[in-house]
């Protein structure tokens, strides 16, 4: 993937509420771009993987569609939207007075002009070191007990002011939620994030 690339590809595009963190419940335009190596086991959008099989668009088409909705928070997604150069795009969003805010694994360089990022590490390819830093938000997906040790190691290093996130992987919630409530309340500087989207059945 590279910036001569015209367009970029989009699996997705939508106007919905953000679902997840520190953001939960706030309109927002998501931006799905195609293409992701990380490879999750329990990923739930796995028809993004491949890029190739989504259909480029231009900045300005995209930036024109995200313009029809009267919210002003655009979500770069994926995917790896890293895999991509996001400068173009999120140059023309916040030109169009969106703040851009991306959620990734953080495991290619970081691209573009954020006002928000999420990062989310994956233990299937971690984080490049560079980013865990820059990050507002960091959101772990826990799945077993072990990624509670796993989201620690992160939190380590990003900054003083990150919000910290845990969030049950969806087809564990029963068993890992629990482990959850109680590391939260015997670590207070994590905080809780449920996928809104899934109970009120919006995108
Ligand atoms: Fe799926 Fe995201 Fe993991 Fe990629 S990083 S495999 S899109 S959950």
């Amino acid at each position: 993937m590279n910036n001569i690339e015209i367009g970029l590809p989009v699996m997705e595009s939508f106007y919905t509420l953000q679902g997840e963190g520190y953001h939960q419940g706030r309109a927002a335009y998501f931006i799905r771009l195609g293409g992701c190596d990380v490879g999750c086991a329990w990923c739930d959008v796995k028809e993004s993987w491949e890029a190739e099989k989504h259909p480029r668009r231009s900045v300005g088409e995209l930036v024109a569609a995200a313009e029809e909705h009267p919210g002003r928070l655009a979500v770069i997604t994926g995917g790896e939207p890293l895999m991509h150069d996001c400068a173009e795009l999120t140059r023309a969003l916040r030109a169009a007075g969106f703040a851009t805010h991306i959620e990734t694994s953080g495991a290619w360089p970081l691209s573009g002009e954020w006002d928000w990022i999420c990062l989310s590490p994956k233990k299937f390819k971690a984080p490049l070191p560079g980013i865990v830093p820059q990050a507002q938000e960091l959101k772990v997906v826990i799945f077993n007990k072990t990624d509670l040790a796993w989201a620690e190691q992160w939190a380590a290093q990003t900054s003083t002011d990150c919000r910290l996130f845990l969030q049950p992987e969806w087809s564990r919630s029963a068993a890992v939620t629990p482990l959850i409530i109680d590391y939260i309340k015997a670590h207070p500087r994590w905080e809780f994030s449920l996928q809104l989207h899934k109970y009120i059945h919006v995108p």
